[in-house]
């Protein structure tokens, strides 16, 4: 993408109304703006780095066996009532009529929905087990809207379903997905550790929170800090191996993490002095196993090998899609703007031309666009008649994690120079070993 040509709408004033600094930075790059309370437009730049974000749920979802499908963001209220959630859910949920005066919402989440497609359509404990799963709008009429994407009204979340025959196969599931999870969250450049969570009113062990560390979070942990030194890494993993998955699970919840809601001080003083730690964390994403709840309540059945009619065990599992782009700045960021992780930046490598309209520094920067393209990543070459702090001040804010600026001056010696956004440091290569450099960093991500 040329810049001359692209929409983004960056600003040079820090918006009054941001507090923190992942939202001051999305206004100021030009990634999103309000539309009203809680509900934002994404424009192109941070539209871009929302589809890097789900395509990389998508990948990690489908590596774990996880089938993709699409349901409405409009929900029939009957579908609520019959789950008794319509009464429960509260003011958070918005409720529309329709002109034949029929009771929508408009879905806060998916669990009736799914739950009515499978009784639907599956009668056989030999169609399990299945996990659905889509990456949908949902909308939560929050009381305070606040700090941007991180707690919109209306956000984009990844919510998956498993249905098994077995509690057993159930918490295999579970273990499934926060394999799944744990890949994907690293994919992003994030570490987001699993914390035992509250299971609400269902209650139950079963559950665990996602949390990226960051003072602006506004969930209270309580961690022991050896849990920040694991890694999911490498590793192959086989998702219908159930030790492995639930060795991985184990490596990852042994030790003490919890959020505020579970906190146990008792348990947390087991924990040699030196390693216990108390922050502030920004949830991510939630696992849920809950049994048979909207399986019974909605006749959710499959008949087992002995021909008896039973409810369906079920989880449901959420990603925090649109939140994590808020995440990722709180945890990847400087004084001069964005540094996005390579796995989801928006464009792979800025160009930026020091003098626009010099035949060489025009040439040069055209080759290294077509280099990179041919590569299969994306530039953003900076092809705007500006001054060279103007341009390298942009390119700092919206944060790709590579820069390669071209002068005439450098031409002559056969240089560019390539910069690392996240150390700052530069050295001179000629053009087509600093396209190699870029091009490696991306393999493999
Ligand atoms: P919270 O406690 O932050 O209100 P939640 O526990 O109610 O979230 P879940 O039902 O677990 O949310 O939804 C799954 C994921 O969706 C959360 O882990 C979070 O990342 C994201 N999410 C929830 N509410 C919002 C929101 N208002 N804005 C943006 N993302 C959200
Ligand atoms: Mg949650």
């Amino acid at each position: 993408m040329r810049l001359s040509r692209y929409f983004l709408p960056v600003l040079k004033e820090t918006p009054a109304e941001a507090q923190i600094v992942s939202h001051r930075l999305m206004l100021r790059a030009g990634m999103i703006k309000q539309a009203s309370a809680g509900i934002y437009s994404w424009l192109p730049l941070g539209f871009k780095v929302l589809r890097r974000i789900e395509q990389i749920v998508h990948e990690e979802q489908q590596r774990a066996g996880h089938i993709p499908m699409l349901m409405p963001t409009l929900q029939s209220a009957d579908l609520w009532r019959e789950s008794g959630r319509y009464d429960d859910y509260g003011q958070e949920m918005l409720r529309i009529t329709d002109r034949h005066g029929r009771d929508m919402l408009y879905g806060p989440t998916n669990e009736e929905l799914i739950t009515d497609i499978f009784r639907s359509n599956v009668g056989s404990y030999k169609d399990l087990p299945l996990t659905l799963y889509h990456i949908q709008w949902k909308f939560r009429d929050e009381v305070r809207p606040r700090f941007g994407v991180m707690r919109g009204r209306e956000f984009l979340m990844k919510d998956g379903y498993n249905f098994d025959l077995t509690k057993e196969d159930a918490l295999h599931a579970y273990n499934r997905h926060l394999v799944s999870y744990l890949r994907s969250y690293e994919r992003m450049g994030l570490q987001a550790i699993p914390m035992r969570a509250d299971g609400g009113p269902i209650g139950g062990d079963y559950t665990h929170e996602f949390l990226v560390l960051a003072e602006t979070g506004e969930s209270e942990v309580f961690y022991d800090s050896e849990i920040t030194d694991l890694k999911f890494g490498e590793r192959e993993i086989d998702y219908d191996d159930v030790g492995q998955c639930q060795s991985v699970l184990e490596e990852f919840t042994s030790r003490y993490a919890r959020t505020d809601e579970t906190h146990d001080e008792a348990v947390f003083a087991e924990v040699p002095v030196a390693r216990r730690r108390s922050a502030r964390g920004i949830e991510v994403g939630q696992i849920f196993y809950f049994g048979t709840k909207y399986s019974e309540a909605m006749g959710a059945t499959v008949i087992d090998a002995e021909q008896n009619q039973v409810p369906v065990h079920m989880g449901s599992h959420g990603i925090g899609v649109s939140r994590l782009l808020g995440a990722i700045i709180e945890a990847s960021h400087d004084d001069k703007g964005i540094i996005w992780p390579e796995g989801v930046t928006p464009f792979h490598c800025g160009i930026v031309n020091l003098k626009q309209g010099d035949d060489a520094a025009d040439a040069a920067c055209d080759g290294l666009y077509a280099a990179l393209t041919a590569a299969g990543l994306e530039p953003l070459y900076d092809d705007r008649k500006e001054r060279a702090g103007g341009k390298f001040a942009t390119m700092d804010l919206i944060g790709l994690p590579w820069r390669i600026t071209v002068g005439p001056r450098g031409l002559k010696n056969g240089v560019v120079e390539l910069t690392s956004r996240k150390t700052g440091e530069s050295e001179e290569l000629s053009p087509e070993a600093a396209v190699a450099k870029v091009v490696a960093r991306y393999a493999g991500l």
